[in-house]
């Protein structure tokens, strides 16, 4: 490539899709070593969906989803709207919670037909003292194959879980191809569990995975790797990300995510894929290579 100035780098950056903020956006690009990236919604379509329902003893399918998914309509979290979609295709007739709660990074709490209904991960399982024997192995084999698995608690015992699948975007693999090849560490930092996160992250070549990570905690990964000297740009979509985005040299938001994302973003991925990236830095460097 040729050296060319900043003008001309963000005027073809956006003809690809690729809005870069300023100047000082693209400079810090070419410094930048390491690149965390979220899972939901940035290396997978966030769009997940329920592929099954297993009942414990005691339970049937439709009942467990029919109480989970009267208590998800509360929430807006996409995990929540792949339950309901899933009760709705099985055409089950849902309630209306009470008390309806959400507990960040762990699930969702309320009362459904009068009956006390607890919906989420492992940690919101241990929260309430209780550990699913029987329903273990089939979990850990489901995270295995990349699924978010929840468990379903009525009336202080495990009822039974639901997983959900959210599929890698099909530009993905490449993109992380070609960000690998310019010579970045990717890290994946997920609010997801470790097994489902590790069976994803494998499967694409991430470097290092940060599973089960809190929201508030993506923005403290970026200064720990910062305070190790590292040059660090976060990819992501939510509103979770955006006080990751600020914290990093680079923020890098997808188009299609939340606002407060973008607004936190130096660089914004129209296409809301991660093929951006990579022209993104070789824009950087021809740039830079002029200024010097
Ligand atoms: P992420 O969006 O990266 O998955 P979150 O912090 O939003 O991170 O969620 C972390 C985990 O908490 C989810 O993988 C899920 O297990 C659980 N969780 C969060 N919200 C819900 C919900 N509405 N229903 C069930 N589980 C949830
Ligand atoms: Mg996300």
């Amino acid at each position: 490539a040729t050296p060319m100035s900043i003008m001309t780098a963000t005027g073809r950056g956006a003809q690809a899709g690729v809005l870069i903020r300023n100047a000082e956006a693209l400079e810090r690009f070419e410094t930048v070593d390491t690149l965390i990236v979220d899972k939901t919604g940035t290396l997978t379509e966030g769009k997940p969906r329920l592929v099954a329902v297993l009942p414990e003893a005691g339970h049937d399918e439709d009942s467990v989803l029919r109480l989970a998914a009267s208590l998800e309509r509360g929430s807006e979290h996409p995990l929540a709207e792949a339950i309901v979609r899933g009760a709705e295709e099985r055409s089950l007739a849902l309630a209306t919670s009470e008390a309806f709660e959400a507990i960040t990074g762990k699930g969702v709490t309320g009362r459904v037909d009068n009956r006390d209904i607890a919906l989420g991960n492992a940690r919101l399982l241990s929260d309430l003292g209780l550990q699913s024997e029987r329903l273990a192995s089939e979990a850990n084999e489901r995270r295995d194959n990349g699924e978010t698995v929840m468990f379903v608690v009525v009336d202080g015992a495990i009822a039974g879980l639901v997983s959900v699948a959210d599929p890698v975007k099909e530009t993905t693999p490449a993109a992380l191809d070609a960000l690998h090849a310019l010579g970045f560490r990717i890290i994946m930092a997920t609010g997801d569990n470790e097994r489902t996160a590790r069976a994803i992250g494998s499967r694409l070549g991430i470097d290092e995975i940060r599973a089960d990570v809190l929201p508030a905690d993506k923005a403290a990964i970026v200064r720990e790797l910062q305070a190790e000297g590292r040059r660090v740009a976060m990819a992501g979509d939510g509103v979770n990300d955006a006080p990751a985005l600020a914290q990093a040299d680079v923020g890098i938001a997808m188009g299609t995510g939340a606002d407060v994302a973008i607004e936190s973003a130096g660089i914004t991925l129209v296409k809301g894929n991660l093929d951006g990236i990579a022209r993104a830095r070789r824009l950087a460097r021809a740039t830079m290579r002029n200024i010097r």
